[in-house]
């Protein structure tokens, strides 16, 4: 049967292609009971999964892709001790006997208790591994419930394998970097949530907030993704698979087209200059920088390094992994954005959830309260800084204070430099993020003391509405129309220009078409966003009369009706 749902389309594009079910350990696990006549067979059933579980593990050892990080090899070998451990292999088989349920569950409460276990463990390292656990006890379990091969560490792809989840973190599709699915879709997620903002960077259609995606698609059954309008259609009849092909090849021909335009300067139709650059989250995304004609790398959202693993990056490691991307982008300016984590980027999957994770330890306030953290990354960035041009950019900055603290450690981080003679650009800029209102009221606090601003409209808008960025129930509130929004942003751009401190846009705002002229009537001459809206905004900016859209955009500011500002970014984009 055919039948059509709707979510938020967060990233562009149509994908057709056949459902594949994510599962993960801590939900969706059956529990039913089985007769004494069956627990032989339910025994022997998990030791076969137990087998497939370590032949899968062996051939991702034996094809570890090239440039996977170095850990990736010992990751697999501490899985595979776990995988034989008897705690894991023999233990769910006493509990299928003695509770006479099915092996899904045994394993499950197996992997409860442990993990309990480890959280009694003092030793950080050592407590981590529950993660590792966790993972091992997710590939077992996808082999008992029929699907065999990890999701997130398949070594063989499919390319038109769209992947249906409950919900994914960021940790989870950063993985799919390494992978060529054709689209994933979840039941929760908003349109600016770290999820969704990864899947822009993946370049491939998705959809979040579907909300019963998971539990009314079939394994393997053909579903269409439209990426722009949120719209998935299960089981299409051949007519509307006809039409969306036809609509997927369109697409396609758009985008090459616009290539055409990759190395036009970037300025308005009078002539103003306007610098596009590149939001990235790993090093390898400076690819996708370089062929969509970014100006500089103007977000680098390091935290992605921290995650996916059970340890934290070492000073070499950042500094290997900041130096490549400084000097791929030769000479282009690259600014590197220390830790946000926290909020809905943990470190630790299975790590405790703060009561609003949002409001709590996150960014710059993990990093002023994990000193020594701080030290390494601002570290690593100085010395990358001697290979190019380099910015510090702080992330969720709201008082005088924290920005003393953390000027005072880049100064701490330059003395111990200094003191073992290393080179870094001893002007190197730094910069801070406007994202939360406390920050955007409190504007001269930041210019006075930093050498750039960037605009974080993800969260100054979470912060302003209220609404949790993450959250699929509260997504419909997500509005950078809203005329609060709208003043705050100007505001801060006139008073960043006014200061004559830089400014850009480094939320998502920045890389939506229909909201590119209403920033450059705001006088914002810096976008950053994913490299792949990059042409459509710079052809976007190639057509704009600056005059035009700055009386429009002084009307857009002095209004507070919805519809009359619908009415005005219509007239403004015709
Ligand atoms: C933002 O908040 O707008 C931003 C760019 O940062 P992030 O999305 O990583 O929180
Ligand atoms: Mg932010």
């Amino acid at each position: 049967m055919s039948f059509t749902i709707h979510g938020i389309g967060v990233s562009g594009g149509i994908a057709i292609g056949h459902a594949q079910l994510v599962s993960h350990a801590q939900l969706e696990v059956a529990h039913y009971d089985i007769s004494k006549s069956r627990i032989a067979e339910e025994k022997a059933r998990f030791d076969a999964a137990i087998v497939t579980a370590r032949a899968e593990l062996a051939s991702l050892g034996e094809h570890i892709p090239a440039g996977a990080p170095a850990e990736f090899e010992a990751f697999l070998n501490v899985h595979l001790m776990i995988l034989d451990d008897p705690t894991l292999s023999e233990r769910p088989k006493q509990l299928i006997e003695s509770l006479q349920c099915n092996a899904e569950w045994a394993l499950k409460l197996q992997m409860d208790a442990l993990i309990d276990q480890f959280e009694s463990i003092e030793d950080g390292y050592l407590r981590d591994r529950k993660t590792d656990v966790v993972q091992v006890v997710e590939r077992i379990l996808k082999v008992l419930m029929g699907r065999p091969g990890q999701v997130l560490a398949r070594s063989a792809p499919e390319e038109n394998s769209i992947l249906v989840a409950h919900d994914l973190s960021p940790a989870d599709v950063i993985q799919f970097k390494s992978h060529q699915f054709a689209s994933f879709i979840t039941d929760l997620g908003g349109a600016t949530s770290h999820t969704a903002i990864i899947a822009r960077s993946l370049n491939i259609p998705s959809v979040v907030a579907l909300h019963h995606a998971r539990t009314l698609i079939r394994e393997n059954e053909v579903l269409i993704i439209d990426g722009s309008s949120g719209v998935v259609i299960v089981n299409p009849d051949k007519t509307v698979l006809a039409e969306y092909k036809l609509r997927q090849e369109q697409w396609e021909l758009e985008r090459l087209k616009l290539k055409r335009i990759r190395k036009t300067k970037t300025t308005t139709l009078d002539g103003t200059s306007v610098e596009l650059h590149a939001n990235i989250e790993l090093p390898d995304d400076v690819a996708g920088a370089r062929e969509n004609g970014a100006d500089g790398v103007g977000l680098f959202r390091t935290e992605f390094l921290y995650l996916n693993r059970g340890d934290q990056p070492s000073e070499d490691e950042q500094f290997e992994a900041y130096r490549r991307v400084v000097q791929e982008m030769d000479g282009r300016p690259v600014t590197i954005r220390t830790f946000d984590l926290g909020a809905d980027k943990h470190v630790d999957a299975a790590e405790r959830v703060a009561p609003n994770p949002a409001l709590g330890l996150r960014a710059i306030r993990l990093c002023l309260a994990e000193p020594q953290m701080f030290h390494r990354q601002l570290r690593a960035i100085l010395k990358s800084s001697h290979y190019g041009k380099v910015r510090i950019l702080i992330p969720m900055l709201s008082s005088a204070n924290e920005l003393n603290q953390t000027l005072h450690h880049i100064g701490e981080a330059k003395r111990s430099l200094d003191e073992e003679g290393i080179a870094y650009d001893k002007k190197i800029p730094v910069g801070g993020m406007i994202e939360i209102p406390a920050a955007a009221l409190s504007l001269s606090t930041f210019t006075r003391k930093l050498d750039f601003l960037s605009i974080g409209t993800n969260d100054l808008i979470q912060y302003m509405l209220a609404i949790d960025r993450a959250d699929d129930t509260v997504a419909h509130l997500y509005d950078p129309l809203h005329p609060a929004v709208l003043n705050l942003v100007a505001h801060i751009i006139r008073g960043a220009n006014r200061a004559d401190v830089p400014v850009a846009v480094c939320g998502e705002m920045a890389g939506d078409v229909r909201l590119t002229r209403v920033l450059l009537g705001f006088g914002l001459r810096q976008f950053s966003m994913h490299p792949a809206h990059l042409l459509s905004v710079k052809q976007q900016v190639l057509k704009s009369d600056l005059q035009e859209i700055i009386v429009l955009t002084q009307k857009m500011l002095r209004s507070d009706d919805p519809e009359k500002l619908e009415q005005l970014l219509a007239r403004m984009n015709s």
